[in-house]
C-alpha cells in the first residue's frame, strides 16, 4: 500500500508541475506574440521594429528558462520510481553542469558512497540541476562545489554545498517560495520550489544553511531503499 500512496503522490507532483510549465510559459509567449503583431503594422520605424524584436527575443529565452527549471528531463509518460544509486545520479548531474562549472572556474570536488533509494531517475535529477546551478551561479568569479553523503540510520544524508554568496536571513527564509528571485530577469523564482517538491516526493527533506558572503548548504535526507522493494 505504501509504495502505492507514494506512486499517486508521484503522479500529483508530475501532474502538477506539467500544469505549472504551461501556465509558466503563457505569459512570456503571450507577450510575445503580441509584439510580432505589432510588427505586421506598415511603416513600423526600423527603431521600433528593433526594440519589439529584442522584447520578443527575451521572452522567448524566458520562455526557455521557466522551461529549463521545471523539466530539463521530465519524461511524465514514462514515470517510473525504481533503485536508484545515489551516487550515479550525482555523477550525472554533475556531468551536466560541468559547462557552466568551468564558466565560472568553480572546482567540483566529491565524496560519495553507493546508496541506495527510491525515484524517477530524471525527475530526482531535476532536483539535483536546480540546486547545483544555483550553487553554481552564486560562486560567479570561482569557488567549490562539495557534494557529500553519509549514511545515518536507515537514511542517506547528501549535502550540496557552495562557497559563493550565500544569503541574508531574508532570503534564506524566502527561498524555494515561488517566484522569489535576487537574479531579476534572470531568474524564474521557481527551481528551488520544484527541487523541494520533488525530494518531499521521495518522502525526504530539504534543509537550507547559508551564510552572507559564505555559502550555503543544501542539506538532502532520503530514506534508503531496504532490499525487498
Ligand atoms: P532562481 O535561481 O531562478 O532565482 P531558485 O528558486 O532556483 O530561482 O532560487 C531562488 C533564490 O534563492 C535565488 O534567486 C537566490 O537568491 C537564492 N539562492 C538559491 N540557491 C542559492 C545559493 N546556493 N546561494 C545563494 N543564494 C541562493
Ligand atoms: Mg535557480
Amino acid at each position: 500500500i505504501n509504495q502505492r500512496v507514494m506512486e499517486a503522490e508521484k503522479m500529483e507532483v508530475v501532474s502538477h508541475l506539467a500544469s505549472s510549465v504551461s501556465h509558466e510559459v503563457r505569459n512570456p509567449l503571450t507577450t510575445t506574440r503580441g509584439f510580432l503583431q505589432l510588427m505586421l503594422q506598415f511603416d513600423l520605424p526600423e527603431e521600433k521594429r528593433i526594440q519589439y524584436l529584442k522584447i520578443s527575443i527575451d521572452e522567448l529565452d524566458r520562455a526557455n528558462e521557466i522551461i529549463r527549471d521545471y523539466l530539463t528531463f521530465a519524461k511524465p509518460a514514462s514515470e517510473k520510481v525504481r533503485q536508484l544509486n545515489l551516487r550515479e545520479e550525482v555523477f550525472r548531474t554533475l556531468q551536466i553542469m560541468t559547462p557552466l562549472a568551468n564558466m565560472n572556474s568553480v572546482e567540483i570536488t566529491t565524496k560519495l558512497g553507493d546508496h541506495f533509494i527510491n525515484g524517477e531517475d530524471h525527475t530526482f535529477q531535476q532536483a539535483l540541476i536546480n540546486m547545483t546551478k544555483n550553487c553554481i551561479e552564486a560562486m560567479p568569479h570561482k569557488g567549490v562545489l562539495s557534494i557529500e553523503s553519509m549514511e545515518r540510520h536507515d537514511k542517506v544524508l547528501l549535502t550540496i554545498s557552495d562557497t559563493g554568496k550565500g544569503m541574508t536571513k531574508d532570503e534564506l527564509s524566502r527561498i524555494g517560495e515561488p517566484y522569489f528571485t535576487t537574479k531579476g530577469r534572470e531568474g524564474t523564482g521557481l527551481g528551488m520550489m520544484v527541487s523541494k517538491k520533488i525530494i518531499e516526493s521521495m518522502n525526504g527533506t530539504l534543509d537550507i544553511t547559508s551564510k552572507l558572503n559564505h555559502g550555503t548548504t543544501f542539506h538532502i535526507s532520503l530514506p534508503l531503499a531496504n532490499e525487498k522493494n
